[in-house]
């Protein structure tokens, strides 16, 4: 470039604006970019790095040396650096005093306020008061007083007349059901029904068939419970236990020669009998020191029209009879 020309192109940008205009080194420019960051440079972009060279390039033929002109140094502009603005740095939160800061205490528990004192409860009356087992004195009488109008168990509720039982309260042998059936409990009287009266037949035809002369009322008949269980139902346990201390003092005070137990219930109560009644029947037992044979009761019969099952309970009444009545005719 002439003199003239370079001349002319510091006046292009002195008209343009730029009052420092000047060409340094290469090495001068960095330092000076190192030492004010905060100039602005206008520069050409960085030249590209050279391409690596392939480790084992393919040996291309060598090209025309080219007669390269070399280039005008690129003049670097620095414009002069105006100061930026920097805002104030924004100011903390106040401090919140201590006293605000202090952890919410939590809220006093409600004061408890003793319970009432439970109100006293009036020892229940005595619903019933069991009378001593077997009193030395002891009569069937002193027994049926005792029963009174009795209300001992839940059976009490339902019933219409306790049956005692029935009979000739010397005789050597007594009958001992499970409890009153419906007709039963309207008369007052053991076996009164159907039931009962399958019994008189058993009774009164293998006597005479076995040549005993006995009828129904030489013998004596009660229950294990004396009130009917609602629809017949079997007694409970607890039904029986209570109401068979009754049972219990009148085999005492009558002292039979032999007892007749009719059905598996009675066998429970009376004997503690855990097999059934098809197994139990026609065996001997003792209830204290008194025989006692198992059969089926009537009820059981009737329900069950079998020839077998009423064989079996004719044999079994024929052994109770024999046993009892043979010696005293
Ligand atoms: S079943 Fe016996 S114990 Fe129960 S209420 Fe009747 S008499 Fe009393």
């Amino acid at each position: 470039m002439t003199p003239e020309e370079k001349r002319r192109q510091l006046e292009f940008y002195q008209d343009l604006g730029f009052t420092f205009l000047f060409r340094r080194p290469a090495g001068e420019a960095a330092v000076a970019d190192a030492a004010a960051p905060d100039t602005v440079e206008v520069a050409t972009p960085p030249a590209a790095p050279p391409p690596a060279a392939p480790l084992s390039a393919p040996k291309l033929p060598a090209p025309e040396p080219v007669s390269i002109a070399p280039a005008a140094p690129v003049a670097k502009l620095v414009l002069a650096a105006t100061p930026l603005e920097v805002p104030p740095p924004a100011m903390p939160p106040p401090a919140v005093p201590v006293a605000s800061r202090a952890t919410p205490q939590p809220e006093p528990a409600p004061k408890l306020t003793p319970p009432p004192p439970l109100p006293l409860i009036e020892p229940m009356p005595e619903l019933y008061t069991l009378p001593p087992l077997e009193p030395a004195d002891d009569s069937m009488l002193k027994i049926r007083e005792d029963i009174g109008d009795c209300r001992r168990c839940r059976l009490c509720e339902g019933r219409n007349k306790i049956v005692f039982g029935s009979g000739n309260e010397q005789s050597p042998l007594v009958f001992v059901g499970e409890g009153p059936g419906a007709d039963e409990d309207q008369q007052g009287l053991p076996f009164v029904g159907r039931a009962g009266q399958l019994l008189t037949q058993m009774i009164e035809n293998t006597a005479a068939k076995e040549g005993i002369a006995i009828t129904r009322p030489d013998v004596y008949i009660c229950n294990v419970v004396k009130c009917r269980p609602p629809e017949n139902r079997t007694p409970q346990p607890d039904e029986m236990e209570i109401c068979g201390q009754f049972l219990s003092r009148q085999l005492t005070v009558m002292k039979p020669r032999a007892i007749c137990c009719l059905g598996g219930t009675a066998a429970k109560a009376l004997l503690n009998l855990k097999e059934g009644i098809t197994k139990a029947r026609g065996q001997w037992y003792k209830w204290r020191d008194v025989p006692v044979m198992v059969t089926y009761h009537p009820s059981y019969l009737l329900r069950n029209q079998s020839k077998e099952l009423r064989r079996e309970a004719w044999e079994d009444l024929k052994k109770v009879l024999h046993f009892v009545y043979d010696e005293a005719q």
